[in-house]
């Protein structure tokens, strides 16, 4: 059977997995990445209803690896102002330009281009090989090497082994990493519509009647639209033909003042699962992206978290690779940094799922408190704001 050694191996050429191979590339490393899907798909991914919302740091990030210029200027919708509104009350907890001395809160771009760019940056990359139509069937590791075997029979062997595979990932279980699992019961349906009136860089969120909707301002007079509501009414809603969809939904958006509303694009729904890996690491081995951290998107940090991780196993790993890339104790700073970076914002995130999937007189007043609280407590308002936007310069 053939076999091959890389300095890295890579399972999953997914947004996350290519962030590090290209964190990684241009330093005389052979870095391999194996996906499954084909290199036409990856060249060219589908559309898959999900608009990305990109903090600060992760675009300074996405434009030291070569890939946010290759991302078109007029798919890049800048965030002006984010308003959270409790049910049918009018106060708004809002965070805007203005006050956060930003000239955009975030950069909203649809996954399908940002996997487009960051695909094209890699295959331009020195020292990455990336093969497509294939998957790794079975992770082992010892004291030499990782073995990644193919379903062919094929054996590929590397100094270190990444899995960006998914937050169901086989190799993390393959390798007995367990995750913890918060399942929210519900889903979420997001798609675009187009709308009469301009919304203003503006996005909106609102609670109440057993769901979430916000409504993410992307160029043109278009919005993307997320919708929660548990399991069963998001498959009846996915289930319903167009014009009956544009009915139903009307009503839930006629407050937000956009003229007459109509579905823009297909409907995805994602069922509101998320899981935390018990260890980010291994022998020769690290999880990365969704197989660490899946979060709820609910708070638009997973991709963020994701290029995070990246960022940071990438410094590590070149900072030992005089020594050994799978040096145990960079994969150890590796984890404690990003557990610290991430636990917080994955149980706060569950946290507001639970509390917003309530619809009782008693979460609707804890509901209003906490939006009162952020507006008025300079702190805590300061604290969301940063965390909103990451503009700090570096991985912890
Ligand atoms: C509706 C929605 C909205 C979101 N919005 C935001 C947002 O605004 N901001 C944000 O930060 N995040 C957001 N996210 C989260 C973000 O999309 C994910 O965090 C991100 O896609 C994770 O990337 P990944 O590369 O880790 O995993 P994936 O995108 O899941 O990619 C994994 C890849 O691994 C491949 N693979 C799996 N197993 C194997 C194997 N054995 N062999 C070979 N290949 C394999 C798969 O084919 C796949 O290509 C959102 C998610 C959803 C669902």
């Amino acid at each position: 059977m053939p076999s091959s050694s890389h300095d890295v191996a890579i399972i999953g050429a997914g947004p996350v997995g290519l962030s590090f191979a290209l964190a990684l590339a241009g330093r005389g490393l052979d870095i391999l990445l194996i996906e499954r899907q084909s290199a036409e798909a990856l060249a060219e991914p589908a559309y898959d209803g999900r608009e990305i919302a990109h903090t600060h740091h992760s675009r300074a990030f996405l434009e030291r690896i070569g890939a946010w210029h290759r991302v078109p200027a007029n798919a890049v919708s800048p965030l002006r102002q984010a308003r959270v509104l409790n049910g049918g009350a009018s106060y708004a907890l809002t965070f805007d330009t203005g006050t956060e001395g930003v000239e955009a809160l975030g950069y909203l771009v649809s996954n399908h281009l940002v996997r487009r760019a960051l695909y094209a940056a890699a295959v331009a990359a020195p020292g990455i090989t990336i093969r497509a139509g294939t998957e790794v069937a079975r992770v082992s590791t010892d004291a030499a090497a990782a073995r990644l075997a193919l379903p062919d029979g094929e054996e590929v062997t590397a100094t270190l082994a990444v899995a960006a595979d998914t937050r169901l990932s086989r190799s993390r279980a393959q390798l007995g990493i367990g995750i913890s699992t918060y399942d929210s019961g519900r889903a979420m349906l997001v798609g675009r519509i187009a709308h009469e009136a301009d919304h203003g860089g503006v996005a909106t969120e609102w609670f109440g009647y057993g769901q979430t909707v916000a409504l993410l301002p992307v160029n043109g007079n278009l919005s993307s639209l997320v919708l929660t509501r548990p399991k069963a009414e998001i498959a009846r809603l996915q289930a319903l033909s167009p014009e009956a969809f544009e009915a139903e939904i009307a009503e839930s958006l006629a407050p937000r003042k956009l003229g007459r509303t109509r579905l823009a694009s297909p409907r995805y729904a994602y069922p509101l699962v998320a899981t935390y890996a018990r260890r980010f690491v291994g022998r020769r081995y690290a999880v990365i992206g969704d197989a660490a951290v899946g979060m709820l998107p609910i708070t638009a940090h997973g991709f963020n978290l994701g290029l995070r991780g990246a960022e940071t196993l990438a410094r590590e790993v070149l900072a030992a690779r005089s020594r050994d890339l799978g040096a145990p104790d960079a994969l150890g700073r590796y984890e404690a940094a990003h557990r610290l970076a991430t636990a917080p914002i994955y149980a706060g995130t569950n946290a507001i799922a639970r509390l917003y999937a309530e619809d009782n007189p008693a979460a609707r007043l804890l509901r209003h408190a906490a939006l009162r609280l952020g507006n008025n407590v300079g702190p805590f308002r300061r604290a969301v704001a940063s965390m909103l936007m990451d503009r700090g310069s570096s991985a912890a």
